[in-house]
């Protein structure tokens, strides 16, 4: 994926000079970088730009060595699509997946997935919207194995005491990997999660919601991020010939600083998010789902949150078809 957006970009240029590996100087100015100072095709050993921080849309990653990408995701409170994707082959080219909006749509009468007579069960409203949209978008990658996560031992969401918000966490990461819906579709995700300590690391995310250098410790933690977002997943992955690639690391920060969470909302409830909706939504980008955008409003990875909402809890049928497609 990472190699066809180059050569496309390059091709696309109709003959304009693609650097390349030892091609020569690459002189970068200081400060932010976009991906028109590192353009697709470019090289990160001659650009020296390992480390260099990238912003696009609001979003921002480091550049990470070659042979890795890194997705940023942020879950908005307007529902603005904050993320893209930066990979560095393993000769140094970079590519850029920016685009946070390439929602699948399975045609009408064409589901890959049978429909069972219970799916109204539960609350009927949401759950037959979410039953009957299909869409999904995936990120280029995927956990092949066992996904082992920390908590961070910093405040938490909701204030939540550290066994209460492990658990919280570890049945949203569960929703994932257990493909969990009011839907009656069974579960066909073969990655599995496993919750390994409290830890001193904290998410690579910073203020700016951007994602800095990966520390190799997947981390959910808490903190002070830009006021329009809720909550940052940043993710890093390896390269996989002939299959999306593998998930390394991937760290989740909830925005104390600006919004309000409980995990249990209530009747009076009021402009507070729920740990676990927001959660769930997180691990979906940690196991590989994308953003779908307006128009699927019932599906977990729908690009905002709503307050005081428990909805994005249990997966609608277009997360369960994405989770599909990569597992
Ligand atoms: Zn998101």
């Amino acid at each position: 994926m990472a190699v066809a957006t180059a050569v496309s970009l390059a091709a696309l240029n109709g003959g304009a000079p693609v650097p390349r590996a030892g091609a020569g100087a690459c002189a970068l100015t200081s400060g932010a970088l976009t991906p028109d100072d590192l353009p697709a095709g470019s090289s990160v050993l001659d650009c020296a730009a390992v480390g260099r921080l990238v912003t696009h849309a609001g979003a921002g990653v480091t550049v990470p060595e070659p042979g890795m990408a890194v997705s940023v995701d942020a879950l908005t409170q307007d529902g603005s699509a904050h993320g893209f994707t930066l990979a560095v082959a393993a000769d140094g080219t970079v590519s850029y997946d920016l685009a946070d909006t390439g929602t699948h749509a399975p045609a009408p009468g064409r589901a890959t997935v049978p429909d069972h007579a219970h799916a109204a069960g539960g609350a009927p409203g949401r759950a037959r919207a979410a039953c009957a949209d299909g869409a999904y978008a995936t990120a280029d990658h995927k956990e092949y194995g066992t996904y082992e996560w920390f908590l961070g031992d910093g405040a938490l969401p909701a204030d939540l005491a550290p066994g209460d918000a492990r658990r919280a966490f570890e049945g949203a990461i569960g929703t994932i990997t257990a493909g969990r819906n009011d839907c009656g579709f069974g579960d066909a995700v073969t990655a599995e999660a496993r919750f390994v300590s409290r830890t001193g690391n904290e998410a690579d995310v910073d203020r700016d919601a951007h994602c800095t250098a990966r520390d190799g410790v997947s981390v959910w933690d808490a903190g002070d991020l830009s006021g329009g977002v809720v909550a940052t997943t940043c993710s890093w992955s390896r390269a996989v010939s002939g299959g999306p690639d593998e998930l390394r690391e991937a760290d989740v920060r909830f925005n104390t600083g600006d919004h309000a969470f409980t995990d249990r909302p209530t009747d009076t409830c009021f402009h507070t998010y729920d740990v676990r909706g927001v959660a769930t939504h997180e691990a979906g980008h940690v196991f590989g789902l994308a953003h779908v955008g307006r128009g699927h409003e019932s599906q977990t990875m729908f690009t905002n949150s709503f307050t005081c909402s428990t909805a994005a809890r249990t997966l609608g049928r277009g997360d369960v078809l994405g989770l599909r497609a990569l597992y």
